[in-house]
């Protein structure tokens, strides 16, 4: 007997997401906005509930039995995470507030080591404000990777970028939370490696949708956040190779992260606990550890098979849709479709939307440079995740059609 998982039942699914049975204005609710955060199955509510109820106390301090206990709890959250991604060790997780402290965190403790950093086009603001700080406070140059017409990373433009050996850190987006595109990681990083610079990934949404392996992507570092993971807000995820971890001077300072204090100085932790200064977010991790072995017992194989049908399925609808626009094309992409309507503004588009019951983003979606790269003030965004059905693709893609002719 071999224990496959069962088969991707999208309906049984629905059914441990509780939210998923509200109606809004008396219609079914359409959600598709998981690609600004997901909703949370049962699983999740309840190991945060009983863990509440019955372990909870701050961690890494008492000598007492409970503060043991959530303890245990925290660190066991880390190493389900360290094997979500395949790290080598959980002392390479550092749980942070979310990817955008994730990417603060990296900007100022491994930011100044560098000569120049490069971004991209395409990256959400979290991967590219810290760094244009960083480059005012600090003076490291910044580069900009361009983006194709298709949405896809100019990768001739990332080789010329590196060609003269100054970068230090390429911090690109491995999903795009506007156009879906999946970049092709395993490249960056080997083409990054081979000029002497480390990869740093934004898998907000990649690690949603696709298994992550970080030790087979080579990558150096990882940052995701746990609520578009169907887990809560309040934490997040910075993988770091342990040796370039360890080099890492601290960057938030506060208690856990010390191991010795006086008066006139601090030792600082070893790693993790030096990243993690003050009081974590201690029922979040064992809600997001929760969230983890939800989406791993369905399988993330299972989950990226159901979202490509999904994808392929939007793709041919919305193409079909005369004056409706998907930005990108991409060969590697996921559910994430930015759409603009040519005879009206994304907020009305998603306000006739909402009356159907359809919840959808509208505006730039934290990526206002790549709004401008494609040349759209704002867009519609429909954002995929693992209890989306066919019949939610079409009503969205109904409602566009719906839109259009209302607003002529
Ligand atoms: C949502 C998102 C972020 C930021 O996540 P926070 O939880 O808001 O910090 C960063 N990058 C991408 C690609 C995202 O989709």
């Amino acid at each position: 007997m071999t224990h496959a998982a069962p088969p991707f039942d999208v309906t049984r699914i629905r059914e441990d997401f509780p939210i998923l049975s509200t109606r809004v204005r008396g219609l079914p609710l359409v959600f598709l906005d998981s690609g600004a955060s997901a909703q949370k199955p049962r699983v999740v509510l309840a190991a945060m509930t009983r863990f509440l109820e019955t372990s909870y106390a701050n961690v890494h301090r008492g000598a007492y039995h409970l503060s043991e206990v959530a303890t245990e709890a925290y660190e066991n959250a880390r190493a389900a995470v360290a094997r979500f991604l395949n790290a080598a060790t959980p002392r390479e997780i550092v749980f942070t507030a979310n990817a955008t402290a994730g990417f603060n965190l990296l900007a100022h403790s491994f930011g100044p080591s560098c000569r120049a950093v490069v971004v991209s086009e395409m990256e959400h603001h979290a991967n590219l404000v810290p760094w244009q700080m960083l480059r005012d406070r600090a003076g490291v140059e910044l580069r900009i990777c361009r983006v194709t017409d298709a949405g896809e990373l100019d990768l001739d433009h990332l080789a010329s970028l590196l060609a003269d050996g100054r970068v230090g850190l390429v911090s690109v987006t491995h999903m795009s939370n506007v156009l879906g595109t999946v970049t092709p990681a395993e490249r960056i990083v080997a083409m990054a490696h081979a000029a002497g610079a480390r990869v740093a990934l934004d898998g907000s949404q990649a690690a949603v949708h696709r298994r992550v392996d970080v030790q087979a992507l080579g990558c150096d570092f990882y940052v995701f956040t746990g609520h578009k993971l169907y887990g809560p807000n309040g934490i997040g995820v910075l993988y770091g190779r342990l040796e370039l971890l360890e080099a890492m001077p601290p960057f938030l300072g506060g208690g856990d992260m010390i191991s010795e204090v006086t008066l006139s100085g601090f030792v600082p932790a070893s790693v993790p606990a030096r990243f993690e200064a003050g009081t974590p977010p201690i029922a979040e991790a064992v809600g997001l550890h929760a969230a983890i072995d939800y989406v791993s017992a369905i399988g993330m194989g299972a989950i990226e098979a159901h979202e490509r049908r999904l994808t392929d399925h939007a793709m041919a609808r919305l193409s079909a849709l005369p004056g409706i626009r998907v930005l990108g094309a991409a060969q590697d992409r996921g559910g994430v479709f930015s759409v603009a309507v040519d005879t009206a503004h994304a907020h009305d588009v998603a306000t006739l939307l909402d009356r159907r019951g359809i919840a959808v983003r509208s505006g730039r979606h934290c990526a206002e440079p790549l709004h401008a790269r494609f040349g759209v003030e704002s867009t519609c965004r429909a954002s995929f995740g693992l209890y989306t059905t066919e019949a939610e693709v079409d009503a969205f893609a109904d409602a566009l059609a719906e839109a259009r002719e209302f607003f002529r």
